[in-house]
């Protein structure tokens, strides 16, 4: 099986990747990650930038958005930290969009967010409810919100249940609930020039999930997290009619790898046009990417 015929130019976009690093695999993914490779069966052996970009230029991948981490509040953890995520942006800045994180329930969460885009000029925002801890509906996040809307940077939510603490007494405390989309939906309606990604089908709540993205012209999603033959019917079913527009190409890496998604996605057989629209075209405009 081979790659999408389309990816004979290298444009896709991953617009969810993580470090390779112990940064983000050791440090902030703390027990809570080593659970979940424990669950999975898979290794959280670290690697270098230079192998990853090599990974994802051999699957014909363009540019990956590179996520920060700060759950520290709510797991004790040390962050990925924002000027990490830039210095890395700024060594492969032809490869890596950077996206920061703050933790909201941190006092300077606000002031962070400004400095991450007036500063360090990241490119927008990951949040990880579940991780972090948090409602994304509460009003005491409001502020948070309302800073990042008028700072014009998109937004990424994760989306669905986690696999962070998988199987550990009480899940680590961690609160899957936070991941339910429709938290979200509040954040969208109050804040519509707010551009928001939310990651991942949102299992076990994908028909909430493309409900949002349908009603919400603010709200857009990813397929990442899940190889493509275990992505949901229905968000598949949306993703190549209602949604052409609404959905993006992203992996999760390290945890899951460019070449064997894209290998399963082509086997999908979407329309060229739409995989098109999901790989990079849809990124593009997200992101404001000029081509
Ligand atoms: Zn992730």
């Amino acid at each position: 099986m081979g790659s999408p015929a389309v990816l004979e130019e290298p444009r896709a976009i991953d617009m969810h990747a993580h470090q390779p690093t112990s940064e983000f695999l050791h440090d902030a993914g703390g027990q809570m990650m080593r659970d979940a490779a424990d669950r999975f069966g898979t290794d959280l052996e670290t690697d270098t930038y230079d192998n990853m970009l090599e990974e994802y230029r051999d699957a014909g991948v363009g540019r990956a958005v590179l996520l920060g981490w700060d759950a520290e509040t709510n797991t004790g953890n040390p962050p990925v930290p924002n000027d990490y995520v830039a210095e890395v942006r700024d060594e492969y800045d032809d490869f890596f969009v950077g996206f920061g994180s703050v933790d909201p329930l941190k006092d300077d969460c606000v002031e962070e967010a400004i400095r991450c885009v007036e500063d360090l000029d990241l490119s927008g925002f990951k949040f990880q409810q579940i991780a972090q801890g948090f409602d994304p509906s509460d009003p005491e996040h409001e502020e948070l919100w309302e800073t990042i809307e008028d700072l014009g940077a998109p937004v990424v939510f994760h989306g669905g249940n986690s696999t962070l603490g998988a199987c550990s007494p009480g899940g680590r405390g961690l609160k899957i609930k936070y991941g339910n989309p429709m938290l979200i939906d509040d954040v969208a309606a109050n804040h519509p020039d707010l551009q928001i990604l939310i990651a991942h089908p949102a299992y076990p709540w994908e028909k909430e999930q493309l409900a949002i993205c349908q009603q919400k012209g603010n709200v857009y999603m990813d397929l990442s997290g899940w190889m493509p033959r275990y992505i949901d019917d229905q968000v598949l079913h949306y993703a190549k009619t209602l949604l052409t527009d609404k959905v993006m190409f992203g992996t999760d890496y390290p945890m899951l790898e460019p070449k064997p998604w894209l290998e399963q996605f082509a086997e999908l057989e979407f329309d060229e046009d739409v995989q098109r629209k999901i790989l990079w075209e849809n990124a593009e405009e997200f992101l404001e990417i000029a081509t």
